[in-house]
């Protein structure tokens, strides 16, 4: 941290240069460097955890093109301490003034689009499953598959098994996915109500622990739901608003949907019953887009009134979301679509029954299925790609008020993610400022090698960054092994071999 406020005060009396900033932020580059800095001390509410980093290096990603997730143009995004410093374009600050600061990476990104990282809210990472017998039950996810498709922030949830799965394993990984580099929430309860909490209630489960934002997944019109009455269900959400208003979060009940006919009927039932005095924002229904026109329909009835829901992320050959999503965006218009997050269901399994209540077809879901989703929009539906973007950016960060992710905006949590310009391929994420994923190789965690190298590269992992000053002493640090190779000599470094 002190390297960079050395920085900020460098860069403040020597640069003096006026840049151009995202938003409508007028503070110089030196000053938004020094803002990040101080940035952990100033900001101590409840929903700014997970924010910042304890790495100094700062990390510059030059030659992009910057989406906010709103379409800025081509410009600079420089991140210090965690947070995105400064946005800037190339001649309101030539990058030779970089040059010799203390510990800065510069990463050409060669044209690529410079991105928010996803936020995914619905993440089995413990695994999920087990529809099948206990052979079933599916694998823990891994910090790498989470890079690997681009999220940076993530809410890990539990489902239809309660039993073998429980809340103390989910908050021991998330804490361990949030230790590994990203940031990691986690809703309390399971498919079942009553469900299972970590410390008696989910009052106190909201107010004691730090990661618990609300309740979650609990079923609704399915055959695996405990089809609670409606009493049971307005307990609950009045028990994640006022475990909200006390802890500072978001406190709302995410709700699985399946595919009985009732499909919204008890979150209504359970509107009426409150006579108004629970807001219809509280409840945030899941799986909207793979049950049928039927729920689809009861969903766009519960987007007019002011709700929001989430669609469930199209796997590899699925077609739901990517449906739902051309057909609601072309009645409604895609920049209209604010009432509609993504989410992957990642490491839950997929199990199809038919009418008759047999299981037919068994999967696993892949975390990558956002991406591929948003991906598709772009390059099959012709989107733009600020309006696709915002289902796993703007849109889940403010159902969930997660107030500085989502974005990239000078204060803004520095989780960025680079893709290819013509192909949208994963190049680059970036999670709290640290560098966890090139073109070459995937952060894989303390038991992995450190670094993966990807399925498309067959040598060892090369370094990507052109120009590196850091003197790599800090142990965590995921450079060490490669950026000494490839530092530049005349920068001084102190690098070990
Ligand atoms: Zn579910």
């Amino acid at each position: 941290m002190k390297k960079i406020v050395v920085v900020a005060i460098f860069l403040m009396v020597s640069l003096n240069l006026q840049v151009h900033l995202a938003r409508s932020e007028s503070k110089g580059i030196a000053g938004a460097a020094e803002a990040a800095a101080n940035k952990d001390d100033d900001d101590a509410d409840a929903s700014s955890f997970g924010s910042g980093s304890d790495d100094t290096a700062m990390v510059l990603l030059h030659n992009g093109y910057v989406y906010t997730p709103r379409f800025l143009g081509k410009a600079h995004v420089l991140l210090a301490g965690g947070s995105v410093a400064a946005i800037f374009k190339e001649g309101d600050f030539p990058l030779a003034n970089f040059s010799g600061l203390p510990c800065l990476k510069i990463i050409d990104v060669e044209e690529g689009f410079v991105v928010p990282g996803l936020i995914d809210m619905h993440v089995h990472v413990t695994g999920g499953g087990g529809e099948m017998g206990p052979a079933s039950r599916t694998a823990e996810g891994k910090i790498s598959e989470l890079l690997e498709a681009g999220i940076t922030t993530v809410v890990g949830i539990l489902g239809t098994d309660c039993v073998s799965r429980s809340l103390e394993n989910l908050r021991s990984k998330v804490a361990a996915l949030q230790d590994e580099g990203i940031t990691a929430w986690m809703w309390s309860g399971c498919y079942r109500v009553p469900s299972p909490t970590l410390t008696g209630s989910l009052v106190r489960d909201m107010q004691l622990i730090q990661e618990v934002i609300g309740a979650g997944e609990i079923a609704i019109s399915d055959h695996r739901s405990s089809w609670p009455s409606t009493q049971e269900l307005l307990g609950l959400v009045t028990d994640a608003r006022v475990g909200g208003m006390l802890s500072g979060k978001v406190g709302l009940v995410h709700f699985h949907t399946g595919s009985a006919a009732s499909r919204l009927d008890p979150l209504w039932a359970v509107m009426e019953a409150s006579k108004g005095a629970i807001p219809i924002t509280q409840m945030l229904p899941t799986h909207i887009s793979g049950r049928g026109p039927g729920l689809l329909q009861a969903a766009e009835e519960w987007v007019a009134q002011g709700g929001r829901v989430d669609f469930t992320a199209d796997q590899d050959g699925e077609t739901q979301s990517f449906n739902a999503l051309m057909d609601w965006g072309k009645r409604f218009g895609n920049a209209a679509l604010t009432g509609v997050s993504l989410s992957s269901d990642g490491f839950g399994s997929l199990p199809k029954f038919n009418s008759k209540g047999e299981l037919e077809e068994y999967a696993v879901a892949s975390p990558s299925a956002n991406l591929d989703t948003i991906r598709r929009l772009v390059l099959q539906g012709g989107w733009k790609l600020e309006d696709a973007l915002v289902f796993s950016t703007t849109n889940p960060a403010s159902f969930l008020d997660f107030k500085n992710k989502g974005v990239l905006k000078v204060g803004g949590d520095a989780d960025v993610v680079v893709l290819n310009a013509q192909t949208l391929q994963l190049q680059y994420v970036i999670a709290r400022g640290k560098v966890l994923k090139t073109p070459e190789w995937t952060y894989s965690g303390m038991f992995g090698k450190q670094k993966l190298p990807t399925a498309s590269s067959s040598s060892q992992p090369v370094d990507h960054f052109r120009h590196d000053t850091c003197n790599n002493d800090n142990d965590n640090d995921v450079w060490v092994e490669t950026t000494c190779k490839l530092t530049n000599p005349e920068a001084g470094t102190r690098c070990a071999s």
